[in-house]
């Protein structure tokens, strides 16, 4: 739909995307927009359709339907123009373990002929990321550490110093140290402008360094909005009840939506959306509630109470309700 694909501001366009393979359905009518800037963290559980979205963004598989763009491109009909202007950190970085890291670079340089800004420029911006990250240069690919080898995959990303950065799950198997650096150079490239959208299953990592998250489960889209947002609308509700007969959830004549609900004997949990914390006040003067604390929940919360409302009940737990 044109009001999407066309908007000046979103980096990153998906109107109404599905992609099945064969009777798999792996995205369900996904619409997203990543706005210039952002740190835009995408998340989602084991087969949410996460890569495959950064797949069709990427032009490396098509979709069934939907429109997209890229930086104003189209994946299906302008693929190699937006691997060459997007830098794409894989999951599993493919690297040639013969050369040395200096000939990755030099290689890849090869990919990257429009020189962005200046003659030679790719090499050069490479050679000084890979010495930011401590990387010898006349090392081989093959006796490199996985966070060496991620350093080299992220540098080479960076030296065509591009508009849009990709990268899916670039953290996972990292160390506690190199995964931090990793992504707090994320945050230094959305201060230049630079647009990031990153794949991950670190929610703590990801509420640290992003300024938008999106949360897809089973190929549909759950939420997508700027995390400040997220922080100031959710609340989780410590309710206890003067009795062990108490509603298992907020009645409906209240100012907030349902997310997740845990039930205690004379206790309840409700993570909401409320428009404020006044609002989630309404809750202490509901007939039989003894005491009321508000909390905010951190982004992991959000998203295990997300999820779990989504995810069919096991059956020993009691009493849990969600609003969709
Ligand atoms: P993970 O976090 O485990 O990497 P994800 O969110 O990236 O998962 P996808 O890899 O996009 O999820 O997969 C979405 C769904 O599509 C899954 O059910 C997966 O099994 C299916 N799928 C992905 N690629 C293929 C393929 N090539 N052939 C068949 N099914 C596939």
């Amino acid at each position: 739909m044109t009001t999407t694909t066309n908007d000046p501001n979103a980096t990153i366009s998906i109107e109404n995307v599905s992609k099945h393979y064969r009777d798999q359905t792996a995205l369900d009518g996904l619409s997203l927009k990543v706005p210039e800037g952002a740190v835009f963290g995408l998340l989602g559980e084991n087969g949410a359709g996460k890569t495959t979205t950064l797949s069709i963004l990427l032009g490396l598989i098509r979709a069934d339907g939907g429109a997209v763009r890229v930086l104003g491109l189209d994946p299906e009909r302008d693929g190699l123009a937006i691997r060459r202007r997007v830098g794409y950190v894989p999951e599993q970085p493919a690297l040639y373990d013969w050369m040395t890291v200096a000939e990755a670079g030099w290689f890849a340089a090869g990919f990257h002929p429009e020189p962005v800004t200046g003659t030679g420029a790719y090499q050069i911006r490479y050679a000084e990321l890979t010495q930011g990250f401590g990387l010898p240069p006349n090392r081989k690919i093959k006796a490199l550490s996985k966070g060496m080898r991620a350093k080299v995959s992220l540098s080479l990303a960076l030296a065509s110093a591009p508009r849009l950065l990709i990268l899916d799950e670039p953290t996972s198997g990292l160390d506690t140290m190199v995964r931090r650096e990793f992504l707090e150079s994320m945050v230094d490239l959305a201060a230049n402008g630079q647009t990031v959208l990153l794949s991950s299953h670190q929610i703590a990592e990801v509420e640290r360094v992003a300024s938008h998250v999106a949360l897809l489960h089973q190929g549909k889209l759950i939420l997508s909005e700027p995390l400040d947002d997220l922080r100031a609308h959710t609340f989780s509700l410590a309710v206890n009840f003067q009795s062990r007969d108490h509603d298992p959830a907020p009645p409906s004549g209240l100012a907030m939506e349902l997310i997740d609900a845990a039930d205690a004997p004379r206790q309840a949990r409700w993570l909401v959306r409320a428009r404020d914390r006044a609002a989630c006040e309404a809750v202490r003067a509901l007939p039989g509630v003894e005491s009321l604390q508000i909390e905010s929940p951190s982004l992991e919360d959000v998203y295990i109470g997300y999820m779990r409302g989504r995810r069919p009940e096991p059956t020993s737990r009691v009493g849990s309700a969600h609003v969709a």
